[in-house]
């Protein structure tokens, strides 16, 4: 039996061959400069902050070079496959704000002249391919079981020799053609097998864009390309698809440098020009003094949800994921404070080799100067549209009266000192508790130098006085005019000076007036609360504190 005979006993209904392929998928029709790339992910669980930030690598990729980024789903691992993992991915994406080109662009769109983009949909490609290489004699049928490989691995182990499957260990590969149709015939379950042309003791050397050259042993293993159910594994489909798509440039996570040289060989064996690869390190994070990998079951922030439920906003993750990315962003955004992400220099050269630490205070820090420089309705509106999935009530609160809403947000917004106390939604009905009566906590508790005798003075004297407006500075003098007569400095810096002979300062008073229309000390500009808030509220909650006194 010749080895083309072979390849037809294995593959009979596999009638194209690998020009017709090729001939489906033409070189893309880009600028010299274009890079394409891709995110690939696997739907074996919940969107990971890790492939958000490699997606997001891409996509300033493409964007730095007007290149395409394309969305591919390697569902290859059914058993690893988790329901819903794929449309989970891609809301995420898309809530926080990663555009895709082509390939799946959302859950249930793909768009796109170079799919399918699911690599269950593409056995027949992948076959067709590997019918090629067995018809070559570079490829064999591989009848060994598991039970088998994990004996081998033992005597390899005894033996103090490097585990896997190659030189004298590839034992399938000494069947002849003839031996090997037999075990087919008669439905013995079979792999297929790269006849790997490679030497342990050659070193190749390639240049990777993010780590630099390195240097490693040439692939000796028949590396298994197809599984028993005649899906593709990792290496054998990224080599057939990264080269039909058109992939300029792989960038994926470190783990996968060590398979670089099986890939080379991959790409040489099957006659393709190999994509440039840049392997980005793992985000770190700090764990008790020491620096390790952000894991999915110690951190809940690995997991996208985990941003989502917390309400940060979709730029402030990626405004702080560039940071990350390239430490020179921060520079770049003190001096371009409003300029669109899209102008910042990204280059994968200026990636960290050695992991960056991620840092959740940062990215409060990153958050609460995104949210100060949105306007009141966006943030009425995000809040919405977060609380409406997180905290219904709320939602409905703020739905009932949405001007009074952006009115709340509306306070302190803006100007040259923007007030940035929100880094995330989840913060907001608690920002917002006192300006619903339903979660006022009435009069909170005076400062130890105010009897109860002068707050009261203060809030009847005040309740006399009081006429909304909007106009602060009338406000403030307002309350300075209250002072002098119960015996508080109206003058805060002549009072520090010279206590002698006053109770307090014109900023007592005032912290009892906010003490009884919102129940805290600190809050946004007094004055504002109240107008928004009306006559009636107000004077209700001054009545109310004065009972309480
Ligand atoms: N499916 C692979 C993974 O999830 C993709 C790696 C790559 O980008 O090539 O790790």
């Amino acid at each position: 039996m010749t080895q083309q005979q072979l390849a037809e006993l294995m593959f009979p209904h596999i009638r194209q061959t690998p020009a017709d392929i090729e001939a489906q998928f033409p070189p893309r029709q880009l600028p010299e400069e274009a890079r394409v790339v891709r995110v690939a992910p696997s739907p074996t669980g919940y969107l990971h902050l890790g492939v958000f930030y490699t997606a997001m690598v891409n996509r300033l990729t493409a964007d730095a070079s007007k290149g395409i980024f394309y969305f591919r789903l390697e569902d290859t691992d059914k058993k690893r496959e988790v329901e819903g993992g794929a449309a989970d991915i891609l809301t995420g994406m898309s809530r926080f704000g990663l555009k895709i080109d082509e390939g799946f662009v959302a859950a249930d769109t793909v768009v796109g002249d170079y799919g399918p983009y699911q690599q269950s949909c593409r056995v027949d490609i992948y076959q067709t391919y590997v019918k090629d290489l067995v018809a070559q004699g570079l490829a064999y049928p591989c009848f060994c079981t598991a039970e088998a490989r994990a004996q081998a691995r033992e005597v390899q182990q005894a033996q103090k020799v490097r585990t896997g499957y190659y030189g004298e260990f590839a034992v399938c590969r000494q069947l002849t053609a003839d031996q090997a149709a037999a075990k087919i015939q008669a439905g013995v379950p079979y792999t297929v097998r790269l006849r790997s042309p490679g030497n342990e003791q050659n070193r190749i050397k390639y240049s990777d864009v993010v780590k630099g050259t390195i240097e490693m042993p040439e692939n000796d293993e028949d590396i298994v390309l197809l599984k028993s159910d005649g899906v593709p594994t990792y290496h054998f489909a990224h080599a057939i698809d990264d080269h039909l798509m058109h992939t300029t440039h792989v960038i994926r996570s470190d783990e996968w440098i060590s398979s670089v040289p099986k890939h080379l060989q991959l790409f040489r064996i099957l006659g393709f020009k190999a994509p440039k690869y840049a392997h980005l390190s793992p985000i770190m994070v700090e764990d008790n003094g020491n620096k390790r990998k952000l894991s999915k079951r110690k951190d809940p922030q690995a997991a996208m949800h985990y941003y989502a439920e917390q309400g940060y906003p979709a730029d402030s993750v990626l405004e702080y994921l560039m940071t990350v990315a390239n430490s020179d962003f921060e520079d770049w955004r003190r001096c371009n404070p409003t300029a669109p992400r899209s102008a910042f220099p990204f280059n994968l050269k200026k990636m960290s080799v050695s992991g960056a630490l991620f840092d959740l205070q940062k990215l409060n820090d990153v958050s609460k100067n995104v949210i100060a420089g949105m306007t009141a309705e966006q943030v009425a509106d995000a809040v919405i549209g977060w609380a409406t999935e997180y905290a219904p009530d709320f939602a409905a609160k703020l739905t009932a009266d949405k001007d009074f809403a952006v009115g709340l947000f509306a306070i302190d917004r803006g100007g040259n000192k923007p007030r940035k106390d929100m880094a995330k939604w989840n913060e907001a009905p608690d920002y917002a508790a006192y300006f619903f009566d339903d979660t006022f906590t009435g009069m909170g508790e005076l400062p130890e130098n105010i009897t109860a005798e002068d707050a009261k003075a203060i809030l009847t004297a005040y309740r006399s006085v009081y006429q909304p407006t909007e106009d602060k500075t009338a406000w403030f003098e307002t309350v300075r005019n209250l002072c002098e007569p119960l015996g508080f400095s109206p003058d805060v810096k002549a009072y520090k000076k010279d206590p002698t002979g006053w109770k307090g300062h014109v900023g007592d008073v005032s912290t009892v007036i906010r003490l009884a229309i919102t129940g805290r000390r600190n809050t946004p500009d007094l004055c504002s609360i109240m107008y928004l808030l009306g006559n009636d509220r107000v004077d209700k909650r001054l009545t109310e504190a004065l009972n309480s006194l």
